[in-house]
Formats: C-alpha cells, structure tokens, sequence
C-alpha cells in the first residue's frame, strides 16, 4: 500500500523540474516507440504512468495558483503553462502513438479488462477528434479553421466587453432610485459639478440591480433594450462559427456540428437530445403558464419582458423570501462538515478521519477515508475565504485510484475548495443554505473521484467521465441538504442547539422552486436553441428564425423584435457550451431520478444508495454514463424527477 502525497510545491525551482521531467519524458517516449513488439503492458501503461506523474507534480502549483495566488504563483504558473501547452500538443500529435494504441487494441482487445479497453478507445478517439489521422492536406485546413475559430471566439467576446461598457444610464432624479437597496445606491453614486447622479450600466451586477428592483418602468425598458440589442456585429461572425465548425465537422466525419459534439457524451444521438429537451419542455409548460398568470395577476398588469425580474422580486419578497440571517446560526461551519460526514457515513458507508498535516494553510485540513476499516482515499477540505483565495468553490482532483506499473494500487485524492465565512477564534463561521448546498455539491463530485476503485488512472474517479454526466454525482449529492432527514443530522442552532425547525425547510424548498417552471422553460429554450442551431447549417436570417419558431413553445412574454439574445450568447460563442448547453439538464435528471429512489427508499437504508456507491462512484469513468447509469437503475433516466425536484407538477 502506498502512501498518500505530501502536499509540496517549490515555487523556485519548479520550472527547472517541469522542463527536466518533461525532457525525461520525450527520452522514455523515443525509447518505448522503439519497441518491436508493443503491448498494453509495455506501451500504453508506461505511457500513462508517465502522464500520471506529471500530472501529480503540477497539480499542486494550479492548486496552490488558485488557493494562495500570489505574484510568485503566478508567474511560475504562467510560465508552466506553454510547457504544459507545448508538450501535450506534440503527444497528441504523435501518429506513431497512435497507430501504436490502435495496433495494440486491434490484437488484445479480448485479453484486456473493459477499464484498458476504453483508455485505449478514448484516446483513439481524442487523436481521430483533433484529426490527427487525417492527410496533410486536411490537418492544414483544420489547424487554419482552430486558429480562425478562435479568433472569432475572441471577437465575440470582446464585442460583448466594448458594447456593454460602451453603454451607461445617468440617473439625476433620486425618486428613479426608489426600490433600490441602499448598497446598490451606494454603488451607483457619483458625483459631478458638485452634484449627486446615480449610473447604471450593463455589466451584471448594476444591470440586474435596476431590472430587479428600480421602479420607473421606463428606465428598466431603456436598459433592457440597451442590454438585448448589444453587439449586433456579432450577428456576421456567429454566421462565421457556424460556417467553419460546419466545415470542421465534415473533415473530421461527421454530418454536423452536434454530432462531433457528441462524439465525446453520454447522449448516444443528436434525436435522443432533442426528445429529452421536448419532453421536459412539454411537461413544464402548464405549470409555466400558471406561474406566469400568478405574477401578472400579482402585477395587475401585462407584464413585458423588462418586468419579470421587478415583479418576480415583488412577489418573491411578499411570499417567499427566505432571511439568511435568521438560517445562519443553524448552519455553524464545523457542525455541518461533521453532520455531512456522517450523512455519508450511514449512507455508503466511509468513515473520515482527521490527519494532523502541516498544508497551505492552517485554516486547510487533510481527512483520510475508510471503508470497513481500509484505508481507501484522502480529502482536503479548505472552506474559508480568504485574500489569496480565487472566489467560488470547486473540486480538484490530484491522485487517481489506480495500479501502478508494478500492479501495485495507488490511492486517490482531492481537494474540496469554498470561499466560506471565515471563523475567528471567539467568532464561528456561520454558513447560509446556499453554502450548505455548495458544500454537499462540490462533495459530490469529490466521493465521485475519491471512491473509485479503478485500476487504470485515466479512467478513474472523475477521469474519462463525459461532459455532460459530470455534474450527476455532485447535483446528486447537492439535493439532499435540502432534505428533512438529512438536515436534522447537523442543522441545529449554534447557541441553543435546537434543531432546525420543518417550517423553516419547507420554506427553503418553497423558496428554491420560486417561479422554477418558468425558470426551466427558460433553460430550454437556450438548450434547444443552441443544439438545433449546431444540427445543420444555420447561417444570415435563419438564425433568428429558429429562434423565433422555439420561442412560440418557450416564451411567456412576447420577445420585442430588438431583441439579439444570439448577438450576447457567449457560452457556445466564445465560451465551450456549443451543442453541450443541454448538459445542465441532462446530468439534472440523472441526479434528480436517482435521488428520489433513495429518499423513497428511506435514505440510511436505501439499496439504491448501495448501487450508487457500488456502479456509479466506483466505477468512475471506466464505462460510458450511459451504460453505468442503465446498471442502476435498470432502466433510462426519467425526466419525471427532475419535475418533481422542481416541484412542477
Ligand atoms: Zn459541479
């Protein structure tokens, strides 16, 4: 058994060990190309362990770039970077790695376990998606078609910037401020000429200020209209996009855009998407327009489309409105990372215990993981925030359960990164519900990585796992804070330990399915929006025409003709979402069928929990999602869940 990493990272001489590893690298890769007869064994694991290593000497510079950033993190971390960049551009280019891999697959596919198998199919298949295969001719227009696409990329995005800091409302008149929290006041005040005035521009949080709480309805039009109509020359270069990612999809042999997309999914075809969309979309929209009719009615007014934030934040108050700080002292910091650890502990069975460390930070602390008394992984848990922190929260991986070369079994690690309240000595970091789901979230995707019981690294843990299945174990595990029976393990008041009280959950849950049929039809229209647009060419009039045909089924308000949601539409523009935005709501419903077969099944004695742990967690990304997620539940996922998780009846 092998111990677990020490968490080091020497800044000063990290670059001279990247560049020797890297230099060891290409010495040992020349030699095993060498090899006459090429195996599994003597090829492809060398290969990976090579990978493998490297990866777990960088992993602590991106983590330690990310958690105490600093002027010196940050320059060894950009100068890693065109390394990193340079040399894994020459592996993937390598065709005599290729046709090794595809040699060697051909000849043991049936003396090698499914988990070899599919590390050799993935990479086969990340070689054949970048056209590595291909004639010298076709590579060249590839390469030139990457580069135009992400000048293009780039285009859009700095539009979208030039455009939406092109723009600002001066507001001289303080009766156009009513309605408006003081602190966004505050953040609009200038002065000029000796005189008070009040901007308001486009960027996030000023626009939604005024669009959810100004009340001069004008001036909520006039922004509105400023925000959809920005950047209309991105109209010729999403035609460009779509022209060339077209093009890109044909060299590569596929029909379209959507299908190359999906070449690397869980969704098996571009028809399975689509029907999964529409269904959701069917069964949402009653619902929808009762919501809808309940906040015109509420208005006493046609609601137009820069009044739906207003009144919805009216309505919300009125009915829903949750006080974060009347939550807060039932959510102390240290009672929920326990509770939750024993909610994982009566549900798959891992113990967590506490090692004495030295880490990055004394706030950081390191748990190792047991299961029937083994030790199987370790997890590192920094929840609070602090200066050299980058905001929000995630997981990152580090070590991947695996066997080595010599067969011996290597254990995983991870680190689960939130940007909580920080705790004082005399004061406790009390948390809101949101951190709480945030915690539950980023945990899961952690057990997801750590409980793997793999043996091949790149496929094990959260490694191999398609794009739009990654998000299952995490939202799976996010809905149960919102459970009863699992909030009553930690949530009790940090003073008086009375626990949480079922009026104050049921009001979590009324308060998080505000408005949510609306909310979904919303999602699906950008989904089916952005996946339709990448099944054929679109290009000039037609784009918006598509748009305009989705939203007579997905749009409760008409949409003014000004409108260009299209033209400001960065994540499959600039951003890696085309053909994948249906991804949020694909792993949704995995998560939301799974979880209502454990609470229905009671939860601490549920056989599916069991299952989870047992296909999905262990299993990790060594089969397809597709396939992992039929082996639990016999059957495909049901979208009715994730209705039901919405409270959308
Ligand atoms: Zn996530």
């Amino acid at each position: 058994m092998s111990q677990f990493l020490q968490f080091e990272c020497h800044l000063d001489t990290f670059i001279d060990t990247l560049n020797a590893t890297i230099k060891q690298n290409n010495a040992s890769m020349e030699k095993s190309l060498k090899i006459e007869k090429k195996t599994y064994a003597n090829f492809v694991k060398p290969m990976q362990m090579m990978e493998e290593k490297l990866e777990l000497f960088f992993t602590p510079l991106s983590h330690l770039n990310a958690v105490n950033n600093s002027t010196t993190t940050q320059e060894v971390y950009s100068a890693s970077l065109p390394i990193i960049t340079e040399y894994s551009t020459q592996l993937s280019q390598n065709l005599e790695i290729y046709n090794a891999y595809k040699e060697i697959l051909e000849k043991e596919q049936h003396t090698l376990s499914y988990e070899q198998v599919r590390v050799l199919k993935l990479n086969i298949q990340n070689f054949e998606l970048s056209g590595a295969h291909l004639d010298n001719a076709t590579k060249a227009r590839l390469e030139e078609i990457n580069v135009a696409l992400s000048e293009h990329s780039n285009d859009f995005s700095q539009n979208l910037l030039n455009a939406t800091n092109a723009y600002e409302y001066i507001i001289e008149d303080e009766k156009d401020l009513e309605g408006l929290p003081a602190s966004e006041v505050q953040t609009a005040l200038f002065e000029e000429n000796g005189l008070k005035k009040y901007k308001f521009t486009l960027q996030m949080p000023s626009y939604i200020a005024y669009m959810t709480y100004g009340t001069n309805e004008k001036i909520r039009e006039e922004l509105y209209k400023a925000y959809v109509s920005r950047a209309p020359e991105n109209a010729k270069i999403i035609d460009k996009i779509l022209k060339l990612k077209n093009e890109m999809s044909k060299l590569l042999g596929f029909a379209n855009y959507a299908e190359y997309s999906l070449a690397q999914k869980m969704a098996k075809d571009e028809k399975s998407v689509v029907n999964f969309l529409e269904t959701l979309l069917h069964d949402s929209q009653t619902q929808a327009k009762e919501e809808f009719a309940q906040l015109e009615k509420f208005a006493g007014k046609k609601i137009k489309s820069y009044d739906s934030a207003f009144y919805s934040e009216l309505l919300k108050k009125e009915q829903y409105e949750i006080d974060e700080e009347e939550y807060r002292p039932y959510f102390e910091q240290k009672s929920v990372v326990t509770g939750m650890f024993s909610f994982i502990t009566q549900v798959f069975q891992v113990e967590f215990k506490k090692v004495d460390l030295k880490l990055w930070d004394e706030k950081a602390f390191a748990y190792d993981m047991y299961q029937d008394t083994k030790l199987i992984a370790r997890l590192y848990l920094d929840l609070e925030a602090r200066e050299s922190k980058r905001g929000g929260a995630w997981m990152h991986n580090w070590q991947s359960h695996h066997k080595d070369e010599n067969g011996v079994e290597q254990l995983a690690s991870a680190f689960v990164v939130c940007n909580f309240p920080p705790s004082t000595s005399t004061t406790p970091s009390l948390l809101r519900h949101d951190d709480v789901v945030t915690l539950f979230h980023e945990m899961g995707h952690a057990l997801h990585h750590t409980l793997s019981c793999v043996d091949e690294n790149e496929v094990s843990g959260v490694n191999g796992v398609e794009w739009d299945a990654v998000e299952f174990p995490s939202q799976f595990l996010e809905n149960f804070a919102y459970e009863p029976k699992v909030l009553k393990l930690f949530a009790s008041h940090h003073t008086t330990q009375e626990i949480l009280p079922d009026k104050m959950i049921h009001k979590l849950v009324r308060a998080k399915n505000f408005l949510s049929a609306m909310g979904m039809l919303r999602q699906l229209e950008f989904s089916l929006f952005d996946f339709k647009l990448h099944s054929k060419l679109y290009q000039g009039e037609e784009v918006q025409n598509l748009l305009d045909l989705l939203r007579k089924q997905t749009a409760l308000i008409e949409t003014p003709s000004y409108n260009k949601f299209q033209n400001g539409f960065a994540h499959i523009f600039a951003g890696g979402y085309a053909a994948g935005y249906y991804s949020y709501k694909w792993a949704e419903v995995l998560s939301a069928d799974t979880f209502y077969k454990v609470v229905d099944e009671g939860i601490f004695n549920s056989q599916t929990a069991k299952k989870y742990l047992d296909i999905i967690l262990k299993g990790g990304g060594a089969k397809s999602m597709e396939v992992l997620f039929k082996e639990l539940m016999g059957r495909e996922a049901d979208t009715k869940n994730l209705l039901r998780l919405n409270g959308i009846k």
